[in-house]
């Protein structure tokens, strides 16, 4: 790896209560200051065509540019981009939603850039704040 390069691409929602959660989390995944981030509201659950056609160019190019060979998808439950909690039934269908926009989003990826290896992250949040990581959901 050259000093241009590093290893992944984070595609997430900007949501501020995520910003240093996500960073640490990445830290201890060993990704310190090795991946290229891509921020949007409401992440890969509020992808219309235009914000997916942002997001395949931003894979273009860090891989063109600093040939990453992975992309975290990260998307969280309460987004605000959705309505928060309250505007689901439940929190299982609240995780389903979220769950089914992440393997829709790495299917498409997959399609479009088979060399690249997609993992997604499923951020949950308690009604307390509390915030909870769980990978390859
Ligand atoms: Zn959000």
């Amino acid at each position: 790896m050259t000093s241009q390069e590093c290893k992944a691409l984070v595609f997430c929602c900007s949501d501020f209560r995520l910003v240093e959660p996500i960073k640490n989390w990445l830290d201890e995944k060993h990704l310190a200051s090795n991946y290229d981030l891509v921020s949007v509201s409401g992440g890969v659950s509020k992808l219309d065509s235009i914000k997916e056609n942002f997001l395949v160019k931003q894979i273009e190019a860090a891989i063109a540019e600093h040939n990453i060979s992975e992309v975290f998808l990260i998307a969280h439950n309460d987004c605000s981009a959705h309505g928060g909690r309250g505007s689901f039934d439940s929190s299982e269908a609240e995780n389903d939603f979220y769950l089914l926009n992440l393997q829709k989003t790495k299917e498409k990826i997959n399609s479009l850039f088979p060399e690249i290896q997609v993992k997604n992250v499923l951020v949950k949040i308690n009604p307390l704040g509390q915030i909870n990581f769980e990978e390859n959901v």
